[in-house]
């Protein structure tokens, strides 16, 4: 959930139904809303994405174990009893090639050539990390020495210590043991564990985009919500032009999810209980074409699933009677709604029709 303007005060809050009567004071617009996924560094942080993108949710204890079983006894000592390698011996101490440094165990990615420097040590050694998200750092007092264990932020690997003997522009020095690394040289395709999250953009309209955004932002692998305007006529619509059905678009709400973490069916249930798709061009107290219900695909994948789905949908006892009039339509521009209505039922703590689906 974006975090609420504090320019924005509210005069008067009222149902969906007048929400063209609803009178509003803006002062200002928060940096970042309207921007795509990741309006703010909280949400990120909630969803355990690391700033540069990476899923760095930590693996339960059963997955690490199940990992570990592939580890030769080496890389097991090392990685999961704090192990160290002798110095000189590792395989990466000298390798000068430009690549990424992943973690053996669970693939993330942890340290960059582009920060590799020769300290002569006899171990792998980094001035920073790939991404400081990635690499966690704990205390620790044994061998009656007291140093800084670095461990691998998704999988809790062993990876070295960090000291603060490092060059230039930290200062810090992190010891690496080779084989608590996997070496991926530049322009050689990467497993999928070692890329980045991939997202997928979904549109919904199911009437008023107030309680429609609300319920799929708190979906469980939703990264944002945002209200707008879509399948119309006209560039950049303002909410009064769509009310005067001058525009033809439909209030619609674009969600950016992971598709590792929700599938585009579940969003679709959750979408079927959120509103009712058997009313034609109107939804709960709100009339006219700019409610009405439609799933906007933005692949042939997710146009096969919305089809199948709704033609399922049709046929069960729950719309028995009632025709399901759900469009189903490739997806146009999306322009994004004005501030105010976005987050308005976090922000308004205001009511809707739409029924919470998760
Ligand atoms: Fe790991």
């Amino acid at each position: 959930m974006r975090k609420m303007s504090n320019n924005l005060a509210v005069l008067a809050v009222v149902g969906c139904a007048a929400a063209a009567a609803v009178v509003y004071q803006q002062a200002g617009r928060t940096a970042g809303v309207g921007s795509g996924p990741f309006a703010g560094d909280e949400k990120r942080q909630q969803m355990n994405y690391s700033k540069s993108m990476y899923d760095i949710a930590p693996l339960p204890r059963e997955r690490v174990a199940e990992l570990a079983k592939k580890l030769d006894a080496e890389t097991y000592r090392v990685t999961q009893k704090a192990g160290t390698e002798p110095a000189f011996c590792g395989t990466l101490v000298d390798n000068k090639k430009e690549g990424v440094y992943c973690c053996v165990v669970c693939g993330l990615p942890l340290f960059s050539s582009e920060h590799k420097f020769n300290s002569g040590t006899g171990w792998p050694s980094f001035y920073r990390e790939f991404d400081p998200q990635h690499v966690t750092r704990k205390r620790d007092e044994s061998h009656g020495m007291s140093r800084v264990e670095i461990n691998c932020a998704r999988c809790g690997a062993h990876l070295g210590h960090v000291f603060d003997d490092g060059p230039k522009p930290t200062g810090e020095r992190h010891c690496l043991n080779s084989v608590s690394l996997k070496f991926h040289e530049k322009g050689t395709e990467l497993p999928p564990e070692s890329r980045p999250a991939a997202f997928e953009t979904a549109y919904f309209a199911g009437g008023c985009f107030w309680g429609v955004e609300h319920y799929f932002q708190k979906g469980p692998g939703v990264i944002d919500a945002e209200s707008g305007y879509m399948q119309g006529r006209t560039e950049k619509p303002t909410y009064k032009q769509v009310c005067n059905h001058d525009t033809g678009h439909a209030e619609t709400v674009k969600v950016v999810f992971d598709p590792k973490r929700i599938s585009y069916r579940r969003l679709l249930e959750a979408f079927f209980v959120m509103h009712d798709p058997t009313q034609l061009n109107r939804q709960g107290p709100d009339e006219g074409d700019q409610y009405r219900s439609g799933i906007w695909y933005t692949s042939d994948e997710q146009r096969k699933t919305a089809e199948a789905f709704v033609a399922e949908q049709a046929k069960s006892p729950r719309f028995a009677g009632r025709k399901v009039v759900t469009q189903v339509e490739a997806a146009k521009t999306f322009f994004a709604a004005e501030e105010y209505h976005q987050d308005y039922i976090a922000k308004t703590g205001g009511v809707c029709h739409v029924a919470n689906p998760w």
